[in-house]
């Protein structure tokens, strides 16, 4: 079990940190191995995603990401960007399937924007697919037609592309509650249909599944009005960009949701869902539940692990039972922590 950590920016190095101690206190023998991505990265070598790094992460099974970016390298040429790290990364290793849990724990009901009573207790994953759709289609571009400037870009699916997808996201339904919303825009657009005709296709296959359909219209307004409907839901690279965003900011705290990036062989890269926080950087009071809560995944997609994925998440639950908060999730009431002493109370209760 080999794992390549690389850290990253801003709070990136803090937040792994406790994970890394997470991975430590379990009793499975893990390699791990760190490297740079990013504006570290840059600052090294010039490079946001080096050939040293890119040589580990292809020799590893798993990769931690705590997170990449930040002002200091926004003004650099597009190539030097942090974010070119992350999508070589994702590229390199040929991730296509994005798993992004949203769960709001009892304790953080709270922090939603919407009623405890619509949102405690959601526990929903959007699988999204990640490699292909309109945003990587071509043609595309800026061009002058008859006079004026003209945008175009070309949405499409092969039904290979929209089987595997399938397939993770099956999968992944009969490690939870069996049920699947696949969501779509079929009554608009081609694409889409040969989308839900292959869910429709593969759906046989796992008949313990039950398999739904959604147009992503009305799972916009759903996520919001009922999200507890959903078990798993699939959809398409632009579909599950807005959607998982959404599922996401349900929660209200960033701080706490994991994701996975997964290719045809659940080789994963982890990472948490937010960003580098360059504002709170260096000042050890980052939340590292959403990175530890992607080792928990690591361990259940990778590794399968399931037992040791379920010891992490009780451990989390249980810190949160005991009121601990770092300052993203803090209400009057309970005790507030840094990143270190949050590493050390889910170490307590692992
Ligand atoms: P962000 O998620 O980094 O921060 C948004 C807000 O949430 C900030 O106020 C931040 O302090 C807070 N926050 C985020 N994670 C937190 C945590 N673990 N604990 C406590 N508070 C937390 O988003 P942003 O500010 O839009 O982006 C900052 C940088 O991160 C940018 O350079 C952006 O490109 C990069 N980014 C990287 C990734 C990634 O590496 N996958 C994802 C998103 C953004």
């Amino acid at each position: 079990m080999k794992i390549c950590i690389l850290p990253g920016d801003g709070i990136g190095p803090e937040i792994t940190a406790e994970a890394v101690r997470v991975l430590e206190a379990l009793d499975l023998k893990f390699e791990m191995e760190e490297a740079l991505l990013g504006g570290a990265a840059v600052d090294a070598t010039g490079d946001p995603y080096p050939e040293a790094t890119r040589k580990l992460a292809r020799e590893a099974d798993a990769v931690l990401l705590g997170a990449v970016g930040g002002p200091k390298w926004d003004t650099l040429p597009r190539e030097q960007r942090p974010e070119r790290g992350l999508l070589g990364i994702r590229k390199d290793l040929g991730l296509f399937a994005n798993l992004r849990p949203a769960i709001l724990y009892p304790e953080l009901a709270n922090a939603s924007s919407l009623k405890p009573e619509v949102v405690a207790g959601l526990d929903i994953l959007i699988v999204r697919e990640l490699t292909g759709d309109i945003y990587f289609g071509q043609p595309r571009g800026i061009e002058v037609r008859d006079g004026e400037r003209f945008g175009f870009n070309t949405m499409h699916y092969t039904e290979s592309e929209i089987r595997r997808i399938g397939r993770v996201a099956f999968e992944a339904a009969r490690k939870r509650n069996k049920r699947l919303c696949s969501v779509d825009k079929m009554n608009v657009l081609e694409t889409t249909q040969l989308w839900r005709d292959v869910m429709i296709e593969l759906a046989p296959e796992y008949p313990d599944v039950e398999l739904s359909h959604m147009l992503v219209d009305n799972a916009a307004m759903q996520l919001v009005r009922a999200p507890k409907q959903f078990d798993v839901m699939v959809t398409g690279n632009m579909f599950g960009d807005i959607l998982s965003d959404e599922a996401s900011m349900l929660t209200g705290s960033i701080g706490m949701l994991p994701s996975a990036s997964l290719d045809a062989n659940n080789k994963g890269l982890y990472e948490p869902s937010h960003g580098s926080a360059p504002d709170i950087a260096g000042q050890g009071i980052a939340n590292p539940l959403a990175t530890i809560l992607s080792v928990a995944m690591m361990l259940r997609y990778t590794f399968n692990q399931e037992s040791a994925a379920l010891r992490i998440e009780n451990a989390v639950k249980k810190v949160l039972a005991q009121g601990l908060r770092t300052g993203d999730i803090f209400e009057p009431g309970t005790t507030k922590v840094g990143t270190k002493q949050m590493g050390d109370a889910v170490l307590a209760a692992l």
